[in-house]
């Protein structure tokens, strides 16, 4: 038996990227995929098409999870294909990278608005699901920068430390209804968010990781099918690491 076999898993911002490795990966499972997607439907379709050959069922959903409407859309839509949702992963995320000095209002919010607002959102409509059948996992993107901080991604940061935050009040609140709730914090990932990064800054970087090593996106799904898994039901409210070593 797969290990997530029967199970409803929504993936926020899973036509590419991390949020497509944690898609595929609990495909490989067994899972019930819902790949959300706020850009480009094509990469939805091939990221449900890459779970489909798993032998997997996926959907893809469109929705910017900033917005409450469209985030009770997803979850419409999700109850009508595969029921309950066991498992949620607030994967969407997007940076504006600036200095403070040049870094605007709508700079500043729009991050917030889809990194926190969307895992708000997404969270306090997935858990109603959760509370019914007394079980649940819900795995939040933060990020090292959430805890380290970055020059030039103070929004980035405030968001994804907010995200921490979140994530620690929420585990507490829903402990007691069999509902874990934990975040993944990447270090850095090839991806495309990581692609804008000038070559220069790739190197420098690549050379303060112990494990010489830039990580897969797959690196992160591991650790989010870890968390989902009945092997990590005593683990709530943390915040796991995924960094290479980078952040010692
Ligand atoms: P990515 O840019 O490749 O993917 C992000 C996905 O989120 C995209 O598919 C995008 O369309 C989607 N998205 C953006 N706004 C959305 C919205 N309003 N509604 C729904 N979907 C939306 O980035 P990634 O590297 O795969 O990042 C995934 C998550 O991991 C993000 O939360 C990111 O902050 C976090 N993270 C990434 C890294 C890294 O090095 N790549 C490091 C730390 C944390």
């Amino acid at each position: 038996m797969k290990k997530f076999e029967g199970k409803t898993v929504l993936v926020t911002g899973a036509g590419r990227g991390i949020g497509r490795a944690v898609a595929v990966a609990f495909a490989r499972e067994g899972a019930n995929v819902v790949i959300n997607f706020a850009g480009r439907e094509e990469s939805a379709k091939e990221t449900v098409a890459l779970c489909e050959a798993e032998g997997a069922k996926a959907i893809c959903v469109k929705a910017d999870v900033s917005k409450e409407e469209d985030c009770k859309k997803l979850l419409e839509e999700t109850h009508a294909a595969f029921g309950e949702v066991s498992v949620l992963v607030n994967n969407a995320g997007i940076t504006r990278d600036k200095l403070l000095i040049g870094l605007t209002e709508e700079d500043f919010m729009s991050v917030l608005e889809v990194n926190l607002k969307g895992t708000y959102l997404c969270t306090k409509l997935a858990v109603k699901d959760m509370m019914k059948k007394r079980s649940g996992r819900i795995i939040n993107l933060s990020s090292v920068v959430g805890v380290h901080g970055n020059a030039g991604q103070s929004n980035y940061a405030a968001s994804k430390a907010g995200v921490i935050g979140f994530t620690k009040s929420v585990a507490k609140e829903f402990a007691s209804r069999g509902i874990t709730v934990n975040a993944v914090a990447p270090g850095m990932i090839e991806t495309d968010m990581t692609d804008a990064i000038p070559e220069a800054m790739h190197e420098a970087m690549l050379n303060q990781i112990p494990l010489k090593r830039i990580g897969t996106p797959e690196d992160i799904a591991n650790g989010v099918l870890f968390l989902a898994s009945d092997e990590a039901s005593y683990i709530t409210g943390q915040v796991i690491t995924i960094d290479g070593g980078l952040m010692g």
